[in-house]
């Protein structure tokens, strides 16, 4: 049996899978308020009443906002910062007694699709988040690839690629201390702050894809405007990493429409004369994540 784990800000989920991916037992619990010790011992409760409503032990895969840094093994990058700084895989190894493989949600979101998801059987996966902030990972066959920073697929602080919207120039400043970054673009905060921008309005993205829907003028010029985006800067991936699929996950992944227009918009941003990359919906939805964490034990 495969356990995995989502560590988020706001919630713990944690789900049990058999070896062909069946799902066994799941629960959720709310992520103990910015003390590290007290998200170990609920980690470790967690793990415990899991193994005893599927009755037997499993192995144990975390996934989290951030990265363990290759330079210090300690968590960097987590929005949960109680967690930077801390051995989170060696304190959960001791806690739980017994090895235990922690990575980037996102990682955990691509290698989900990529192993039993939208995206299984490509060689080459591109899974991006696009949510709350834009995150990416790549998998090639069956492999996460962490690289020696582990940033791997970190494509949302990236400069959005120029198009030809006069007011990208300089571009939103971002968290991370730049300027433009395709997170302020293609977050989900980032389209609802564009029409906002452009109608005075505020609407969610889902609301924005409704109305434009219904053959809303300004909502459908944010939503251009927004896929031109993308398909720019899922572009310059495709120059550089040719994937078989891109698999999108997050809030605004649920916007049917993109799957249709990306690909048509993209082409001539690419350096090839036919483009078969394909662009995907998540198939496990939110479920991607604990999923992930869980086949960080690869399948036998
Ligand atoms: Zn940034």
């Amino acid at each position: 049996m495969r356990i995995g784990i989502d560590l988020g800000g706001t919630k713990i989920e944690a789900v049990a899978l058999d070896r062909t991916g069946q799902e066994v037992a799941r629960l959720r619990i709310p992520t103990p308020k910015d003390d590290y010790w007290a998200t170990i011992r609920a980690i470790t409760d967690l793990v415990k009443q899991l193994e005893e409503e599927a009755g037997e032990a499993g192995s144990i895969g975390i996934g989290t906002p951030g990265a363990i840094s290759p330079a210090t093994g300690l968590i960097k990058n987590s929005n949960s910062v109680c967690l930077n700084g801390q051995p989170l895989d060696r304190d959960l190894e001791h806690a739980l007694g017994r090895p235990v493989r922690l990575e980037n949600d996102a990682n955990c979101f691509a290698l989900s699709e990529a192993t039993d998801g939208a995206a299984a059987g490509g060689s080459v996966v591109f899974g991006v988040i696009l949510g709350t902030g834009v995150g990416g990972a790549i998998v090639i066959d069956g492999k996460l690839v962490s690289g020696c920073n582990a940033i791997a697929g970190e494509w949302g602080h990236n400069p959005l690629p120029a198009g030809p919207g006069e007011q990208e120039r300089r571009g939103q400043a971002c968290y991370c201390g730049q300027h433009g970054c395709i997170e302020t673009f293609l977050s989900g905060p980032g389209l609802e702050r564009d029409y906002a921008a452009t109608t005075g309005n505020k609407r969610s993205a889902s609301e924005i894809a409704e109305q434009a829907q219904e053959g809303d003028h300004p909502a459908e010029l944010v939503l251009t405007r927004y896929e031109d985006r993308l398909a720019r800067s899922l572009a310059s991936i495709i120059n550089i990493l040719d994937p078989d699929v891109i698999v999108l996950g997050g809030g605004v992944s649920k916007i049917d429409r993109l799957y249709t227009n990306v690909p048509q918009i993209w082409t001539p941003y690419i350096f090839s004369d036919v483009v078969a990359t394909q662009l995907v919906k998540a198939q496990h939805g939110d479920s991607s994540g604990v999923r992930g964490a869980a086949w960080l034990w690869p399948p036998d």
